[in-house]
């Protein structure tokens, strides 16, 4: 199923074969509607007694008697889907191991693509001059130049101008303003890349130079350099490098990163926002955002990651900002890695990649020492401020009483910013209140009924939660083991415990927690974040979303609760994680023009990766990281897959699970091996046994058409299934 160079152009009634989004694993056979249709065309045809969605993808694959074929009903209103994001579709399936109607549905994921062209009433300028001029109305006319030329609604046009509709009406009344029938979804309006950035420093105009001389052509950058060191800066000089020779370019964020801050960095740039793709978006700019991007009228995307499937015109740069960021693996229907696959893309499309981060993946770290990427470093704070200055606070030789998770040591720290107005950030990668509730009288620990896990207490929605899937339910009184009454006890620390302990050694701060789950919205929690970052709170208590790319000024102090959490896992990457996050967060502090400070609580302070955040030094670490995993045939020297099977039952998962361990011949072929079958770290989920393989192989082996091989002869039984994850991140 390879995108075709045959025709590209379907006269009417000739055959053609159209990839639907159902799952049915082919390519069918149409007729073109009339009219005929081009290669690409996204299309509405007939499939049993529904109307369903497809693109046209290549030719018939004609044993189809011709007359029998049904009809295309329609072409959609959209631009046809350009040969390269057929060419990435059919790829990304291919090294996913996924059905491409699963991957088409990716980039199909629009609201009103079946619409026809819908028009409404916009204004436009008109011929005629309004009698007199008022300041009102001089607004009005200023802010419709400003769309250039484009059509406002005038609900629109009235804010855009900051006046009311009858200022408007008045001008269209006097023929100031012509109303005209316009396509529904307007162009964004346009970026200025001409408009001068900020001087460079000498390290941020050697990085853009490197990737003005890039422009031509594919390229991969691995931009690295610490929070403030002026990252964003530099890719924002190769996005206007993009605009101006005419091209599009994506900048993708982990989610949560989205701000408004961003965009209206942007804004100040180049003079007016850009297209956000995310899930917050409404349908109506989703689909205006879809659209536009297809036929140009949207020359810069900020977006998530499925912002990876928009059907650009001509994509001349893909930006990955915090590349290390684990949200950027999808790890449900297509189990793909934006980061990866946006490399993919750029090479496919001629276009520049530039991953940016504070603190590389290894595999990043890798790729650029093995010169496939090309390496950038911003090596000083932009400005005068200093990296903070890191410690270690030693939990053996501190006091601390039992259910107190702040030291003396950092109490005194934080008493002393707060004395100079400063803000202070406590950081605890955990939400809730307690991860454990257990029984006093007899040990049992409270456990969700449908998952392989502990409920953890939350105690601002007075209900236990468990994190796999969503399950809830009351804080118990009575033990449902012994029967014990009011010997249930929370144990261990969550933010909102910490958040109590906070409360009560500091009764006058203002707290303010940030957890995920305690936001109804990512909006909110935008809200909140930007609040905080205006000065809003004097204690900031927060899990990992404090650590992405959000600005806080007025921070100048933070302090790690808990270094050692991470540490114990036997996750390939759990050193990694560690090292990662915890730079990260301690990246926050001190900012502006006040030198930070950032304090690590440990039990271990030798342990050589609290020893490698204390010292900075991160080309040891990643030597030391990536001489461990290459002993060990560890990604990124070696390649995993991850075999999930689940079902209702345990015994026939893990009859399949044998069934694969011991017909291995495929993967010995390429001299792969195969580890398990094992109950998957979390046995069940939502009622569903878990079983896990792993298959680890060569650098270079052909794992897929392998895994293919190996995998095809087993038949699932009712309700099971089989999940491949190519590149594993997570093992639970
Ligand atoms: P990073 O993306 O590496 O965290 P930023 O690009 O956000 O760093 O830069 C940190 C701060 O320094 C921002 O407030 C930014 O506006 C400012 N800054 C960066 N480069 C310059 C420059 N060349 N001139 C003036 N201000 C700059
Ligand atoms: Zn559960």
């Amino acid at each position: 199923m390879q995108p075709s160079d045959g025709p590209e152009f379907f006269d009417e009634g000739t055959p053609c074969g159209v990839l639907t989004t159902e799952p049915l694993g082919r390519v069918l056979d149409y007729r073109a509607p009339e009219g005929g249709c081009w290669m690409g065309a996204f299309v509405q045809v007939p499939l049993g007694p529904r109307r369903v969605i497809g693109v046209i993808w290549g030719p018939a694959d004609g044993r189809f008697d011709r007359t029998k074929l049904r009809q295309v009903i329609r072409v959609l209103d959209a631009a046809p889907m350009r040969a390269e994001l057929r060419e990435f579709l059919t790829r990304l399936a291919d090294y996913t191991l996924t059905q491409l109607p699963m991957v088409l549905r990716l980039a199909t994921r629009v609201p009103g693509l079946a619409d026809g062209p819908v028009t409404r009433k916009l204004l436009f300028r008109g011929d005629g001059l309004p009698d007199r001029m008022t300041d009102a109305r001089t607004r009005v006319m200023a802010a419709l130049e400003e769309f250039g030329g484009a059509g406002l609604a005038p609900s629109e046009l009235a804010h855009a101008a900051g006046v009311g509709t009858s200022v408007v009406r008045g001008l269209v009344t006097a023929g100031a303003l012509a109303e005209r029938a316009a396509p529904r979804d307007q162009p964004f309006p346009r970026l200025d890349p001409a408009r001068p950035g900020p001087v460079l420093s000498d390290d941020q105009a050697r990085a853009a130079d490197a990737l003005r001389k890039g422009q031509s052509g594919y390229g991969t950058w691995l931009l690295k350099g610490v929070t403030g060191s002026g990252k964003t800066e530099v890719y924002l000089e190769a996005v206007a490098d993009c605009l101006r020779a005419g091209r599009q370019a994506l900048v993708l964020l982990p989610e949560i990163a989205l701000s408004a801050e961003f965009l209206t960095r942007v804004e100040h740039r180049f003079g007016a926002k850009p297209a956000e793709w995310h899930s917050g978006v409404t349908q109506s700019e989703r689909r205006r955002l879809w659209r536009m991007v297809g036929q140009g009228g949207a020359q810069m995307v900020v977006g998530a990651r499925s912002a990876l499937f928009l059907p650009f015109q001509n994509l001349g740069l893909i930006v990955v900002d915090e590349e290390h960021d684990t949200s950027y693996k999808q790890e449900e229907g297509v189990f793909y890695n934006a980061r990866d696959m946006a490399v993919l893309r750029g090479a496919l499309n001629g276009a520049q990649v530039v991953l940016a981060s504070a603190t590389p993946s290894l595999e990043s770290w890798a790729n650029a020492e093995a010169g496939k990427y090309t390496r950038l470093d911003l090596t000083t704070r932009f400005g005068p401020n200093a990296l903070p200055e890191m410690a270690a606070i030693d939990l053996r030789t501190e006091a601390l009483p039992a259910n107190r998770w702040i030291s003396p040591s950092l109490q005194a720290a934080v008493t002393a910013r707060l004395g100079l107005g400063e803000q202070a950030l406590l950081f605890l990668n955990r939400r809730g209140y307690a991860p454990l509730t257990v029984c006093r009288a007899c040990g049992h620990q409270i456990a969700c009924t449908d998952c392989d896990a502990r409920m953890v207490e939350h105690r601002f929605l007075e209900r236990l939660v468990c994190h796999q899937c969503g399950a809830t339910a009351p804080i118990p009184t009575k033990c449902p083991e012994c029967g014990a009454e009011d010997r249930m006890a929370p144990v261990g620390p969550g933010v909102e415990r910490l958040e109590e302990e906070t409360r009560a050694l500091w009764p006058d701060a203002r707290v303010a927690v940030l957890s995920s789950d305690l936001f109804g919205s990512a909006r909110a929690l935008k809200a909140q974040i930007e609040e905080i970052a205006a000065g809003g709170a004097d204690i900031i208590i927060g899990t990992q979303i404090v650590a992405k790319g959000h600005n806080f000024p007025h921070l100048t102090l933070v302090g790690v609760i808990d270094a050692d959490l991470g540490l114990s896992g036997s996750d390939l990457r759990a050193a990694e994680r560690v090292f990662q996050l915890t730079r990260q967060v301690a990246g926050r502090a001190g900012r502006a023009d006040k030198p930070g400070r950032a304090l690590i609580q440990t039990s271990q302070p030798d342990h050589p990766v609290i020893r490698a955040i204390l010292s900075g030094d991160e080309e040891a670490f990643w030597q030391a990281e990536a001489k461990a995993r290459r002993a060990l045939s560890m990604p990124p020297y070696g390649r995993l897959a991850g075999i999930i099977l689940s079902g209702p039952e345990l015994e026939p998962v893990f009859a399949l699970g044998n069934a694969l361990a011991r017909n291995d011949a495929a993967l010995r072929r390429i001299n792969a091996q195969v580890f398990g079958p094992a109950p998957a770290p979390i046995a069940r989920i939502r009622g569903q046994h878990r079983v896990r393989l792993l298959v680890k192989a060569a650098k270079g082996a052909p794992l897929q058409a392998a895994l293919r091989d190996w995998t095809r002869p087993h038949k699932l039984g009712t309700n099971m299934r089989l999940v491949i994850d190519i590149d594993p991140q997570s093992f639970y």
